[in-house]
């Protein structure tokens, strides 16, 4: 890859202090001077540190507090089709190429894209993102993972949006600025590479850049030999599987990435940049954790469409490699024809698999629509995870209706409520139990429950359990000059909840019962957490 603004070469200052680097993929970034000075381990994922071969009891804490030299990347952003012009590693530096994997620290220092803001990370935001990450690869989700988290011992500003346990709204509102904890994270994946690098080449018309990077990225993939053009066209068509592929994923487990930019993107099709993310409580289409996606371009349902779109874009600008008009357009066309197919084919599957089908077929999309139909349309709303746990027990050991209904009865929020906890629609939904056990007739009873408990995680990674869990590690944060929210430094909890989210779909004894339920009532609706 290429290189050729090192040091203070990069040209002109555009707004928010970035600036545009020209020409190149990336640049160097020196270890930032003076180093941290007392970092500490907060965490470790010991899965995570036998694939990159460390022992997870001797980490270089220097090193992975950001005391290294390291490369910052360049690239570019859309929003749907709209194209938002530069960004880059603005708090992200790739320091190894180790066992395989790409490795790069967060939150260790600023860089030419760091358009102004600290370069830094907030302990609690390193924490959610290694629970997210290291969650999702226990879901059997592509994601990029987490080595660990390593507290700087160091205070940062960051704005406050809203209210947290024991804050009072009316003493600290929205938009104060706060200290918060400063930690470094450290991911690694087969690559970062991102849908955005290529783009910002494309449309700046950097052409050796652009060829180099598709290059780069046919090796990351193992594109087969062939010709340059059907080359490019196979790994427009990989990454495009890739990605049809992780919206499949997502939706089976109940994941909103939140924002779908084309710089959050990843090539390999891998879950990259968690930020704004959620796991859904009660299943909603439109839902949408990222306040700032007013109109759900992003939201759980559509998450396959901004997908495809993601991908045609970046398809567009891929192609500038090919010669020849109607040849690339032939080869966006069929990046768009193998996301819809691998989606279409996907799809049935998790719809088959969750509620326990041997194969997909008209009777199983027909069982999906009800169930979706009547989950949002009963009041307080129906928990996706408890739902689909709880499903695989209906019709178990022989049971009827009434019996499958009491077990499902669990994925309800109206049993939180204060009027008894009446459940609305409960007639259609014993309804739909009877045909759901009507149709799974046929189903060898061992399959059935084999397909369906790898299909239905009994805990994901939800706000409410992350947020006890930093809320133990972080301790007090600093508002107006006042410590608030107790004394922190409790970082077993996360050592613990790893444990669980690592193998979702097993039951572990001795953890807090709570996180196998539906979100308790004092956390619902609660989406600053
Ligand atoms: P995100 O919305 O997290 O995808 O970030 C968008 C861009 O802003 C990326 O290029 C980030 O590297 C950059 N960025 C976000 N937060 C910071 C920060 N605290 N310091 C420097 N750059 C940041
Ligand atoms: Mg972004
Ligand atoms: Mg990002």
């Amino acid at each position: 890859l290429i290189s050729e603004c090192d040091g203070d070469s990069y040209i002109g200052n555009i707004a928010k202090g970035a600036r545009t680097v020209t020409n190149c993929h990336y640049v160097n970034i020196p270890s930032p001077s003076p180093p941290v000075s007392n970092p500490y381990l907060v965490a470790v994922s010991p899965s995570s540190a036998a694939l990159l071969s460390l022992n997870p009891t001797e980490l270089p804490l220097d090193t992975l507090s950001g005391d290294v030299e390291g490369v910052a990347t360049v690239y570019g952003c859309h929003c749907g089709t709209q194209y938002f012009g530069q960004l880059g590693d603005g708090r992200a530096v790739t320091i190894a190429d180790h066992e395989g994997f790409e490795v790069q620290l967060k939150g260790s220092t600023t860089t030419p894209f760091s358009r102004g803001f600290d370069g830094a990370a907030a302990l609690r935001g390193c924490i959610r993102e290694m629970l997210g990450c290291e969650g999702l690869s226990g879901l059997l989700v592509p994601v990029t993972r987490v080595l660990s988290v390593v507290g700087t011992g160091e205070f940062i500003q960051r704005p406050w949006y809203g209210e947290r346990d024991g804050r009072s709204k009316r003493k600290y509102p929205p938009r104060h600025m706060i200290r918060e904890r400063g930690a470094v994270l450290t991911r690694f994946a087969k690559s970062f590479l991102r849908m955005g690098h290529f783009e910002i080449h494309y449309l700046r018309e950097e052409e050796e850049e652009l060829e180099v990077l598709v290059k780069h990225g046919m090796e990351v993939l193992e594109i087969g030999d062939g010709d340059w053009a059907d080359r490019v066209s196979m790994f427009v068509r990989d990454v495009s599987r890739r990605q049809a592929e992780l919206m499949c994923s997502w939706m089976r487990v109940g994941y909103c990435q939140g924002n779908m930019n084309s710089d959050n993107t990843s090539i390999i099709g891998a879950t990259l940049d968690l930020g704004p993310f959620s796991f859904m409580d009660a299943y909603e289409r439109g839902f949408q954790p990222f306040t700032s996606d007013g109109s759900g371009r992003f939201s759980f349902c559509n998450q396959p469409s901004a997908g495809l779109t993601a991908t045609r874009v970046w398809a567009e600008c891929v192609v500038g490699v090919v010669e020849g008009e109607e040849r690339r357009r032939e080869i966006v066309d069929a990046a768009e024809g193998t996301f819809r197919e691998v989606f279409k084919e996907g799809w049935e599957d998790v719809r088959r698999r969750k509620l326990g089908f041997g194969a997909y077929d008209e009777g199983v999309g027909e069982l999906w629509r009800e169930a979706e139909e009547l989950m949002e349309g009963t009041a307080f709303g129906v928990d996706y995870t408890v739902f689909f746990s709880r499903l695989v027990n209906v019709g178990a050991g022989g049971g009827g209706a009434e019996e499958g209904w009491e077990v499902l009865k669990e994925a309800f929020y109206a049993l939180d409520e204060a009027e008894g906890g009446v459940i609305e629609r409960e007639v259609e939904w014993k309804g739909w139990v009877r045909r759901y056990l009507e149709a799974s007739k046929g189903e060898e009873e061992g399959g059935r429950i084999d397909i369906m408990t790898r299909a239905n995680p009994l805990v994901v990674p939800r706000n409410w359990i992350m947020y006890e869990c930093y809320k133990k590690a972080e301790g007090g944060v600093v508002v107006d000059g006042e410590e608030v929210g107790g004394e922190g430094g409790d970082f077993r909890p996360i050592e613990e909840l790893l444990e669980v989210l690592q193998n979702p779909y097993q039951v572990h004894k001795g953890v807090d019962e709570r996180i196998y339920g539906r979100t308790p009532k004092e956390y619902v609706g609660k989406p600053g957490l």
